[in-house]
């Protein structure tokens, strides 16, 4: 999946994702991305959110919906990334996924699930003030 969030300088937010789906997905499956609030959502009184990962499962958590809604709650967007997927991971302690968090003010984070073969996610920021986009990562959780 590509997931992504853009604010601009007013605070507008917008999500959207992209997505093949699944290795050998049956035919007639959705999927979690074009779900609003498990693939993406956005709000622009609180922030947006963008997830990736094992959809069947994510999407029974509305992820992006979840992190939105603790950043408007005061978390700041790496917090709620790491709480949306601890959420899922009280369930599913070996799920595959990810979630990218921005908040209107134009802060940003990211989080992961960490399994044996997942333990660092890469993701990509472009601003005004950088002439390039920025490869950032982060430790999964
Ligand atoms: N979340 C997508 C899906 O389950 C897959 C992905 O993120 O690569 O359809």
């Amino acid at each position: 999946t590509i997931g992504m969030l853009a604010v601009d300088r007013d605070g507008h937010m917008a999500a959207g994702t992209s997505t093949n789906g699944m290795t050998h997905k049956v035919p007639g499956r959705v999927g979690d991305s074009p779900i609003v609030g498990a693939g993406a959502y956005a709000d622009s009184s609180a922030g947006g959110a963008a997830a990736t990962g094992d959809g069947d499962i994510m999407m029974r958590f509305l992820p992006s919906y979840l992190a939105v809604e603790l950043m408007r709650a005061g978390a700041d967007p790496s917090a709620a990334c790491k709480m949306a997927i601890s959420r899922i991971k009280r369930h599913y302690s070996e799920f595959f996924g990810a979630i990218i968090c921005a908040n209107t003010t134009g802060h940003y984070g990211a989080a992961c699930n960490k399994t044996p073969g997942f333990t660092r996610f890469h993701y990509m920021v472009s601003n005004s003030k950088s002439d390039a986009p920025l490869l950032k990562s982060v430790d999964c959780v």
